[in-house]
């Protein structure tokens, strides 16, 4: 079948627009460490709105990350919001039309209404820097930041200082955003130091994530499908790309990786349980894993520091909804930035957290549901038998996870027109 779109090698690399010389020289506004889904957007907008940006990564871009790339009607809600639809929306994108849920013993086919789009992580990251670095943002790769105890006083001070391994001397931005993602370490250094603290809190029982990229894909996986493989190690949902690639991102039992001798041996018998095909270059792929999947985050906010994305919390992927919660609260994040930039996070910190919660704190309780039905394999399998009898019985679940952000877009410019 014709499959064709931007591979990761028609990607050219993003280049930074400045040297350090030049942006340690410049007063910033706002710092967003992290390029993934939640920074870029985050950048892109508030540069819309008038701020000072500077986005900075550890990586290079094109970059690979673990994820099943899927990106569900939320997400495409809030690019086309932002007036972004055209980076996901496009036909030549595979659809994700339907799930192909696998246990040892039952098979379930779902729709999936409403329908999302299947995109790369190298070419939605990447694009979406472009798109940051087209509204203005000056954009910094190839640098890991990481943030110091802010002094102890009793007003906050009018900047926040970014550090960088081998420079003696710090960016300083009124803001700082860390959208550093799952296991970014920017906020470590701040947890228990300062008020208000800002722990990341790891679930106890907690599977890891892991991901890699097969490109001799067997007939059986077809496109505008999300398969999905439940075993006894964890589950692995497995997609074709616009240019065929096969996408594997899993959730798995840590305990069971150790048994089965590494990712591929674990993965390869979750596939095997199932009776899913292993791709042929199997034992060629290099896969890439993450710290514990499950984490929250007490308070979304320290002094001139707001968090969202990722690094403000994470739960499994199984229901496939990370990149929208990420875009969402870049979305959602622009006013209280604005306000923090100006006074600080005194009020813009806490009114963040309580705006966070409102918008993402729901759509992540469903998902801890399904978390913890997940870790029990019996309940697990009955729910996917029930799924195969009954396909109707998951609509009121899809139904609150891709609950429409249209209520928060209209508040948005309802506030601007005033
Ligand atoms: C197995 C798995 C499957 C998934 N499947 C899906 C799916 O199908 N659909 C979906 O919507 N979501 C999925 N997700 C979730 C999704 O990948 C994330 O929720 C999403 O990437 C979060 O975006 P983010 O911008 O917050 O963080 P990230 O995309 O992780 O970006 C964070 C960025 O910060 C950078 N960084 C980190 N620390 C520093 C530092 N100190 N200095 C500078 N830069 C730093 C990193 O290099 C990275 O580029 C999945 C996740 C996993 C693990």
């Amino acid at each position: 079948m014709p499959l064709a779109s931007i591979t990761s090698q028609s990607l050219s690399p993003v280049a930074a627009t400045g040297s350090f010389a030049e942006f340690i020289s410049r007063e910033w506004e706002v710092i967003v460490v992290g390029a993934g889904p939640a920074g870029s957007l985050a950048a892109r907008q508030l540069a819309l709105a008038g701020a000072k940006v500077l986005l900075i990564d550890r990586n290079h871009f094109p970059r690979r990350k673990v994820c099943g790339c899927c990106l569900n009607a939320v997400g495409l809600q809030v690019l086309e919001e932002v007036g972004l639809k055209h980076l996901a929306d496009r036909p030549s994108l595979p659809t994700t039309q339907q799930m192909y849920l696998a246990t040892r013993s039952h098979r379930a086919t779902l729709s999936l209404i409403p329908q999302g789009k299947v995109i790369s992580r190298e070419e939605l990251d990447t694009t979406l820097v472009r798109e940051a670095i087209a509204a203005g943002v000056d954009f910094f790769p190839g640098r890991q930041a990481r943030l110091e105890p802010a002094m102890s006083s009793t007003s906050e001070a009018p900047f926040r200082e970014v550090w960088f391994r081998g420079e003696t001397q710090p960016l300083r931005a009124k803001l700082i955003l860390a959208a550093d993602g799952l296991g970014g370490s920017l906020l470590k250094p701040l947890e228990n130091q300062e008020p208000p603290v800002s722990t990341l809190e790891v679930a106890v029982p907690s599977r890891l994530g892991v991901g890699g990229m097969a490109e001799s894909v067997p007939e059986f996986y077809q496109p505008d499908t999300i398969y999905m493989a439940y075993g006894d190690a964890g589950y692995l949902g497995l997609v074709r790309l616009a240019d065929g690639r096969l996408d594997m991102a899993a959730a798995m039992n840590a305990e069971a990786v150790k048994q089965q001798k590494g990712w591929g041996n674990a993965l390869a018998s979750i596939l095997g349980e199932v009776s899913f095909p292993l791709p042929d270059d199997w034992e060629t792929i290099p896969w890439q894993g993450t710290p514990k999947l499950t984490c929250s985050r007490e308070r979304l906010f320290a002094e001139r520091v707001l968090v969202l994305g990722d690094a403000a919390g994470y739960v499994e992927p199984f229901t496939g909804e990370g990149m929208s919660w990420a875009m969402l609260s870049a979305y959602a994040i622009v006013p209280f930035a604005l306000q923090a930039m100006h006074q600080g996070t005194e009020f813009a910190g806490p009114a963040w957290d309580r705006q966070y919660q409102e918008i993402i704190g729901k759509r992540m309780r469903a998902c801890r549901w399904i978390r913890t039905l997940g870790q029990y394999p019996f309940l697990a399998r009955r729910a996917i038998q029930l799924g195969a009898w009954f396909p109707s019985w998951t609509e009121p679940v899809m139904r609150l996870l891709h609950q429409s952000p249209k209520p928060l877009f209209e508040m948005r410019r309802a506030s601007k027109d005033l």
